[in-house]
Formats: structure tokens, sequence, C-alpha cells
């Protein structure tokens, strides 16, 4: 069991001012932006699990790291904003492959294994996530409201790698400019969005907490 957080945090982000506040059933995994559901009002909507010790999403590292991005962001440093959101991404996709494995009944084991095994971004998304819930990343983030964002994800990779790389065959990103890290915000907002609707989708699940309390 992880330490209890805030039960009342509720926030109110500006549109791209901060990260956003989600809530987790710690039984189940469902994420939920609903104060109520955060303040434990109301029992889970999935499995009915009483309404207390809920936890916050993101957790408190990636909410430094979110703030600290914006900052960069903001102060005119794109380069560091760009790779960094990226980066941030990627630790995204990774924490929801994680999560799918473990709703489907993988030890910490196992999980770690996988991911070692499947170190490339591009293996995650177009081979793992497949094989874990049975669609290409792509028709479930279009299925989501999110037709764009693979794409868009593509393309900030491209720009990175070509940039940290200094890769000739990609064209050759001279810079990563404030468009590029002002692209990388968009990003960064519409990950968290898509980041809950796909846990609650493969993640969120009664029986989760079952097979985890029988670990
Ligand atoms: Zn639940």
């Amino acid at each position: 069991m992880k330490p209890r957080q805030y039960k009342h945090a509720i926030h109110h982000s500006g549109a791209g001012g901060e990260a956003p506040t989600y809530f987790e059933c710690p039984a189940c995994g469902y994420l939920s932006a609903d104060p109520r559901f955060g303040g434990g009002e109301i029992v889970c909507p999935v499995c009915g699990a009483a309404p207390d010790d809920r936890r916050t999403f993101p957790p408190e590292r990636l909410r430094r790291l979110d703030s600290r991005i914006r900052t960069y962001e903001r102060d005119g440093e794109s380069e560091i904003a760009a790779i960094l959101v990226a980066t941030f991404l990627e630790t995204l996709l990774e924490d929801i492959l994680d999560r799918i494995m473990e709703t489907r009944g993988a030890d910490a084991e196992i999980r770690a294994a996988v991911l070692d095994g499947q170190r490339a971004i591009g293996q995650r998304i177009s081979r793992l996530f497949p094989t874990l819930t049975g669609e290409q990343f792509e028709d479930v983030a279009e299925q989501l409201g999110f037709r764009d964002f693979p794409h868009r994800w593509r393309q900030l990779r491209a720009s990175r790698n070509s940039f940290i790389h200094d890769a000739p065959y990609s064209g050759a990103q001279e810079t990563l400019d404030a468009n590029v890290a002002r692209e990388a915000m968009v990003l960064l907002d519409q990950a968290y969005k898509l980041f809950v609707l796909i846990n609650n989708q493969f993640v969120a699940d009664p029986k989760r907490g079952e097979r985890l309390a029988h670990d």
C-alpha cells in the first residue's frame, strides 16, 4: 500500500498553466478529475471501493518535473523544454504500459523485464501497446478524441532526435525553437488527458483490486 496522499487537493488548473490533478482509486486504478471523487464524497464508480485513500495523479515527482518544464518554456529555454517534454511523454507511456500489465496480473519482475526488453519508444508504441491492449495506439488515440496526437508526438521525437544526434537523413534540425517548445507544451497538456482515458479503458478494472490484494 502506498502512503496516503492528499484527500482534499482540488486544483483547477488554468489552461496550460500547470499539471492537472486527477484522483486515483487505489483498488481498481480508475482516474477522475471529479472533486467529489477526490474529496472522498463518492464511492468508486468502477469498483465500488470506499471513498478513502484516494491518491493523486500525476504523482509528485512528475508534478515537479512538469512545473520545471513550464518554467523553462516561459523563460525561453525552448531546447530544454522540448527535450524534457519528449522525455516526460516517454515516462507517461512507460507508466501506462506498466499499469496495463499490472491490471493483467503481471508482477513487478515481469513488468520490469518486459519494459527492459522493449527500450525503444517506437517499439513500445507499435508492438508492446498492441500486444497488451489488442489495439493500435493510433486507433485508440483516435477513438478517445486525440487523432493527431500520435503523429505530433512522432514529430516531436524526430525533432528532438535530430537535434541531439544531428541526424542528416532526417533533415538537420538546427534548433528546437519556440515553436517546437510551444507545440511540446500542447502535447504535454493533451498527454495527461489521453493517459487518463487510456487508463480508464485498459487499466481500471474491478478485478484489479482482487488481483493486487492476492499478490
Ligand atoms: Zn475503484
